[in-house]
């Protein structure tokens, strides 16, 4: 089959390599969408150390089960299916309570074992949901990591109630689909704060009432005003970074909700805490989500509520994913997701 494999330089190849083999209590599935994620990115450019090179890139997929290996009994050859990106353990703490973003064993798809940049792939029949009718792959794909994560983060972490203000700062993937579930869950104002203006025309797209310009002018003034004064109730922070952590913390309303789901190096401050203290202000970081989360996903998209029909900026053949990644480190044509579709051929 053909492959898109990280080598050691780093230097990405599209290769022939076996067909995988569906083992014990696995099943193999044929890729027919694939996200690309900034993960993807990163590790593609060096930045992320990835163990074990070469591997088949991609933690992001969905397609048709096409063989199904002995002890097997929940998929058969045909069933559609969307894929987690990680192999957890299933017996820590975090695998008990369904926490897949949690368990300390996980092995990520395209890091730690072969990914789904793939013609085929074969894992444990745990790490795939069934995709109803209803969803194409594309949007399949993306539902166990850019959306399932926003909602954790949305819904469980920040508990959004209706009627609530809310800003999200950093408006990429995840923080598009942050915009659009706290639309879903009824937020009454929503602002978008970016310095990119493509990741705030999508963000608009997405139900954002106010968009902000990051890079310039006093920003935690504007989105306390933005909101109505006072504050948002909710700000959800999805770029990683000290100077937009600070800036969820000093713009939050009294008692308000910091959720910090952008992962990085840096170490932002808390500020005084006659203020911190003072205003009451919860800062929580917001990682993965559960498998009732993800279900949940599924079943609002099923059923539309769900709107992904913005999500997926552009699609790729499997050849041209050292392309894709190109575009999504360039920002080309504002993506929010991309997909690389390996049944389609350049
Ligand atoms: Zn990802
Ligand atoms: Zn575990």
């Amino acid at each position: 089959m053909k492959a898109v494999r990280l080598y050691d330089g780093p230097e990405l190849r599209f290769e022939d390599v076996p067909d995988p083999v569906a083992g014990p209590g696995q099943i193999r599935v044929a890729v027919q969408a694939a996200g690309v994620c900034g993960t993807d990115l990163h590790a593609a450019h060096g930045r992320l150390p990835v163990p074990g090179l070469p591997v088949i890139m991609g933690h992001e997929g969905a397609g048709i089960v096409d063989a199904v290996g002995a002890g097997v009994s929940g998929f058969r050859a045909g069933d559609r299916v969307l894929l987690l990106p990680s192999e957890t353990c299933g017996h820590c703490p975090a695998c008990d309570a369904g926490h897949l973003g949690l368990c300390p064993e996980a092995q990520i798809l395209g890091m730690a074992r072969d990914g789904t940049f793939a013609e085929k792939i074969a894992v444990p029949a745990s790490c795939a949901l069934p995709l109803p009718a209803e969803i194409p792959f594309e949007h399949g794909a993306i539902l166990a990591d850019a959306v399932a994560t926003a909602y954790h983060a949305v819904a469980t972490r920040a508990g959004i109630r209706g009627g609530e203000r809310v800003a999200v700062i950093g408006c990429g993937g995840v923080g598009y689909h942050a915009i659009l579930l706290a639309r879903l869950l009824g937020a009454e104002t929503i602002v978008a704060v970016d310095a990119s203006a493509g990741a705030l025309r999508r963000a608009q797209q997405a139900g954002a009432d106010v968009t902000l310009d990051a890079s310039t002018g006093n920003v935690r003034k504007a989105i306390r005003q933005a909101a109505g004064g006072g504050g948002p109730e909710v700000v959800i922070e999805y770029a990683g970074r000290k100077a937009s952590v600070e800036l969820a913390i000093a713009s939050v309303a009294r008692g308000g909700r910091v959720i910090v789901g952008g992962v990085g190096m840096e170490s932002p401050e808390l500020g005084p805490l006659v203020s911190f203290v003072g205003r009451e202000i919860g800062v929580l970081g917001s990682m993965g989500y559960t498998r009732a989360e993800l279900e949940r996903v599924v079943e609002l998209t099923a059923t539309g509520k769900l709107d992904l029909s913005g999500s997926i900026t552009a699609r790729y053949p499997l050849a041209r994913a050292a392309e894709a990644i190109e575009d999504l480190a360039h920002r080309r044509a504002d993506p929010v997701r991309l997909a690389l579709l390996p049944g389609a051929h350049s």
